[in-house]
């Protein structure tokens, strides 16, 4: 392969997280979180930011920081300190955002990735910070207007800041896909890019490989998927290297990436933090965070995929990628253990899991709980597959078919017509039928000690029962049948 440029370059990634938190509130007045209603019907004056209006902080958002900060082990701040970051932006009606700036309310986590390091252990990434903050609201462009909504101005949110750790865009990639499955855990987020509760913003800097000073960065926003996240390092990469190659400056700034164009453009020289003027929110109180309170969401934590996986490779001596599969989705991994409990064998149950479930959820592009689909009927299923009353086609017709109407296995099967009867008469017609027909070709064959010819008859078989048969039982009967002739 040959290099294009003298210098071995290596990126330097560190992501910048926005979580929206679903509070049944706003983080600073009473107003529902909603996504989707009608445009401004979520507000009042504190969201508005009308004079005057005061704004008081939900406490529920902030156990849910704290949630985050521990599943992320992060150290939590001792209080709640809010600061003004001021600046303009239609969206943002108060002419400043309420955040948090010199004390996040957690600090020095990390996150460990599913790939290894330079050594082979799993590799690490820190996370600097998570603060608080509060979303804007909306701007509709329209062909010769802008229009506002305010329903998102004021939802929580949790900033997770992570170090400048990622050495390449797949990293990055596996960075996003394990803090989403770990904030799954934590069920305080509905974690969605296309709905905007997850939306992250990518920083980039090359350098010359074994050099430890950092590059110039660039900050990329209006990152709409994980794989735009992945591209547009990518496209970035490439464009620092050419530009420091042709002799060029890079300057800090921040960039759009245009996923129809499939390129990053300069938005604006990057903002340092004086020029937000930030200062502390005169408006709110600082108050404490006891350790009792952190004690307690720790306690109530629930166990976190990296444990969980350990388990699933212990207790149930499960391929590894079947068992990462699994915990990646707390939802499935709820749903593989309840089966489990109703059908002691893991390993077919996981099978099912991971192979038919997984496609379904993957060619819908949806999620568990979008399925009908429960552990019992999942454990029925097999069982009928078990005891031969379905054969391994037809039970995942079946399947298929329960996903979507949520009927119990027998009801479904046989709706289908697709169940196997105990000394079924139409086995004996159909084999009686295929035996007549090719008596003198694959029977003639299979008297001859042809024992092709015998894959040859059940798959006729098959044909005329329309699957509603166990190939593995055909040959028996087809062989009683000659012997009868
Ligand atoms: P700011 O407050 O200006 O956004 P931070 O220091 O908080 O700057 O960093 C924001 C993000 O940028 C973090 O995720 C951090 O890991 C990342 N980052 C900082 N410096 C670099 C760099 N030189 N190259 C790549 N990423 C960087
Ligand atoms: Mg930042
Ligand atoms: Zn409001």
């Amino acid at each position: 392969m040959a290099h294009a440029t003298a210098v071995d370059y290596e990126p330097v990634i560190g992501l910048e997280v926005h979580v929206q938190l679903k509070t049944a509130s706003k983080m600073f007045c009473g107003c529902r979180v909603q996504f989707g209603a009608p445009a401004n019907s979520l507000t009042c004056p504190v969201c508005l930011g009308l004079p005057g209006a005061l704004p008081m902080a939900n406490r529920q958002a902030v156990e849910f920081g704290i949630r985050v900060g521990l599943a992320l082990n992060c150290q939590i701040a001792h209080r709640v300190k809010f600061d003004r970051k001021n600046y303009f932006y239609p969206d943002l009606p108060k002419g400043y955002q309420i955040s948090q700036h010199d004390e996040p309310l957690c600090f020095d986590g990390e996150l460990q990735l599913p790939i290894p390091d330079a050594t082979g252990a799993p590799k690490v990434c820190r996370i600097t910070r998570a603060h608080m903050e509060e979303d804007a609201g909306k701007s509709i462009h329209m062909d010769a207007s802008t229009l506002v909504d305010l329903n998102r101005a004021g939802t929580p949110l949790i900033e997770v800041v992570g170090g400048p750790d990622l050495r390449s865009p797949e990293e990055a990639y596996v960075y996003l896909t394990t803090l989403k499955r770990n904030l799954s855990y934590l069920g305080v987020s509905d974690l969605s890019m296309e709905k905007g509760s997850l939306r992250c913003d990518a920083n980039i800097s090359v350098r010359p490989r074994g050099r430890q000073q950092f590059g110039v960065r660039s900050e990329i926003k209006n990152l709409n998927s994980f794989r735009a996240v992945k591209a547009a390092l990518e496209y970035e990469i490439k464009r620092h290297i050419r530009v420091l190659e042709a002799g060029g400056t890079l300057h800090q700034e921040t960039r759009l990436w245009d996923e129809e164009k499939l390129e990053t453009r300069s938005l604006r020289s990057k903002e340092s933090a004086t020029d937000y003027r930030f200062f502390p929110e005169p408006d709110l109180n600082l108050f404490d965070v006891p350790r009792a309170w952190v004690d307690g969401v720790r306690a109530a934590l629930p166990e976190m995929p990296e444990k969980r996986l350990l388990r699933f490779l212990h207790d149930y001596k499960l391929a590894r990628a079947d068992a990462e599969y699994l915990v990646g989705d707390r939802a499935i991994a709820d749903f593989y253990e309840a089966a489990v409990a109703l059908l002691d064998n893991p390993r077919k149950v996981a099978a099912w899991v991971v192979v038919e479930l997984a496609r379904e959820l993957n060619e819908r592009n949806c999620d568990l709980a979008d399925l009908k689909l429960t552990p019992a009927t999942l454990v029925e299923l097999i069982g009928l597959q078990d005891a031969g009353r379905l054969n391994n086609i037809t039970a995942k017709e079946v399947f298929r078919a329960m996903v979507e109407s949520g009927e119990g296995a027998e009801a479904c099967a046989r709706r289908l017509n697709k169940l196997i009867e105990r000394d079924d008469s139409a086995v004996q017609a159909a084999i009686a039928e295929v035996l007549g027909e090719f008596k003198d070709g694959a029977v003639a064959d299979l008297r001859a000690g042809k024992q092709a010819a015998m894959g040859f008859l059940v798959g006729q078989c098959m044909r005329k029962l329309r699957g509603k048969a166990n190939p593995k039982d055909l040959p028996a009967l087809i062989e009683d049948a000659i012997r009868r002739e």
